[in-house]
């Protein structure tokens, strides 16, 4: 060999090593982390590897558990339960330095892989990372018991924020409890925490209530559905749907097992129309309502006058306590038209008796005596921010999701909690390209990925004493026009990724650039895990 070709050929080695060294440093983890320090070479886990933790605690048993079924059913590898102290993966409660509740150590190396936390939560986490350092390429078509190389590295993570949610609106549109859990699913591989569930609207009423069976008998169901508001065209098809109470705990506490909470939403006192139409008496007309057909903001609502509306929402809520063991429960507030309540004697008589303003105040009437009741069962209330209207409820959480207004930094200034999901930057609804032509349906607007990158979730304005009011934020999903399993995956995905490095990972670790990259590995997991999503852009 001459000694031009010997050079190439070393050349040409050093290059595939360090190619090969660059690719085993290249993590694709979403959400970002805290600290991630990048070794050199990899552990392989094999049919001989164990799998190390504590049997007698149960949440350890049951978080071993989800970890060994990943393996067998994505690398066909089956671990037993080890005491040995090399060659294993290990899960461990210790004290975390600071970590907090959520936070995770996990560190790869020749010895094996090691998870410690301080909570069972903790750990959980640190295993959805684990499962993003192991390869996607081979997993579908890995032969049974092939080792599967993890690449050594030190990793330290916990989240900015404590709520990083998504919310569904299960009113436009039913999902059926398998789509709850896939969601649930896809929450977790993010480390979302906070699962907002939208379960009554003017357009249907999604939760069995058993003190009042005619919210499910009637008002689960519409006639028919609108398909085309310029032409005011109906489909002619009647549709419904609803979910039993035992349907409700079962997935309450496959939530809770995936360290989820399921905040649940009971409209009020708009978008009611539903509720009114099986209960005619609540409204300030007397009806006759109907379950809605079309999208929009309705005048029926429930009167605030009536005595009868009050002892009804609390004996929903009495239920709805009973079955989520929620912190919050979240009784909407929004988009409340005060048009009947100008005119029901009722109502005017309310707010004569109590000295009120106007309808505004007559509004926060409401919401501050609902409040009072969840505050007398031990909850906490939480509401979108037209709550703010007339007078926010003492303890309040506001949920401030409009464009171009700053609700979050003026409750937060009010001294009141915050979660935020303006509609410009968190509604995964709207299309998330320019060029729809081949899109499934949408909200008019576009959010590109982006744009929900781009979201901070602290307000400007807010001073930095402040700052610590602004309890986390969400992405939200309105069904308008989503209406199966697979289109609600495409609007959430890839831009349910990019909210979840926004509410979990240090603002100076962002970096759209790096995120698009690792996003292309996670597309091969997506596909892997048959999650449908948005590629065309990216
Ligand atoms: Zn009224």
């Amino acid at each position: 060999m001459d000694p031009m070709k010997i050079q190439k050929t070393i050349l040409l080695a050093v290059v595939i090593l360090f190619s090969t060294v660059v690719k085993s440093q290249k993590l694709a983890i979403i959400p970002q982390p805290t600290e991630v320090k990048a070794g050199v070479g990899n552990f392989e886990i094999t049919a001989k590897t164990g799998l190390k933790f504590d049997a007698g605690n149960k949440d350890l048993k049951r978080i071993a558990g989800f970890l060994s079924d990943h393996l067998k059913q994505y690398y066909k590898l089956d671990l037993k339960q080890t005491q040995s102290a090399n060659d294993m993966i290990q899960l461990k409660l210790a004290p975390s330095e600071g970590l907090g509740k959520e936070g995770y150590k996990l560190n790869v190396n020749k010895n094996g892989i090691l998870i410690t936390a301080s909570t069972p939560n903790g750990l959980y986490y640190g295993i959805q990372t684990l499962k993003q350092l192991l390869p996607v390429d081979s997993a579908a078509s890995a032969a049974a018991s092939a080792p599967v190389k993890v690449p050594y590295v030190e990793i330290k993570d916990q989240p900015r924020f404590s709520w990083r949610g998504m919310h569904l609106d299960c009113g436009r549109h039913f999902f059926p409890v398998s789509c709850i859990k896939k969601t649930l699913d896809e929450m977790v591989l993010y480390k979302l925490n906070t699962f907002h569930w939208h379960l009554t609207e003017d357009q249907g009423w999604r939760l069995e209530i058993r003190k009042y069976p005619k919210l499910t008998e009637i008002g689960s169901w519409r006639d028919e559905t609108i398909l085309d508001s310029k032409t005011n065209k109906y489909d002619g098809i009647g549709y419904g749907g609803f979910y039993t109470q035992d349907q409700v705990k079962e997935i309450v506490k496959y939530a809770a097992d995936r360290f989820i909470t399921i905040v649940p939403e009971i409209e009020m006192p708009g978008h009611s129309s539903a509720a009114l139409t099986a209960y005619p008496e609540l409204g300030c007309t007397g009806g006759p309502y109907q379950v809605a057909q079309k999208w929009g903001i309705f005048n029926d609502v429930f009167c605030a006058g009536n005595e009868q509306t009050f002892t009804f929402l609390e004996g929903v809520i009495d239920e709805v306590c009973e079955l989520f063991p929620s912190q919050y429960i979240h009784i909407g507030g929004d988009e409340c038209p005060k048009v009947a309540w100008k005119k029901c004697p009722l109502c005017q008589q309310r707010i004569k008796d109590e000295g009120l303003k106007d309808e505004n105040e007559l509004q926060s009437y409401f919401i501050r005596h609902m409040e009072k009741y969840l505050i007398s069962k031990g909850r906490k209330l939480i509401g979108w921010e037209e709550i703010l209207e007339g007078g926010l409820a003492p303890e309040a959480t506001v949920m401030a999701w409009k464009r171009n207004t700053p609700a979050g930094s003026i409750a937060a200034k009010q001294n009141h909690d915050v979660i935020r999901c303006p509609a410009t930057h968190c509604y995964l609804n709207y299309y998330q390209v320019k060029d729809i032509a081949n899109e499934p349906p949408g909200y008019p607007g576009l959010l590109s990925l982006e744009k929900v990158y781009s979201f901070e979730p602290i307000p400007d304005d807010l001073k930095k004493e402040d700052a610590h009011f602004i309890k986390g934020a969400q992405a939200c999903i309105w069904s308008e026009f989503i209406s199966t399993t697979k289109n609600l995956e495409y609007s959430i995905f890839p831009r349910l990724c990019a909210m979840a490095e926004v509410v979990w990972s240090p603002v100076e670790k962002k970096d759209f650039n790096g995120f698009k990259e690792r996003l292309g590995t996670d597309f091969q997991r997506l596909k892997m895990y048959k999650i449908n999503y948005c590629d065309h852009p990216y």
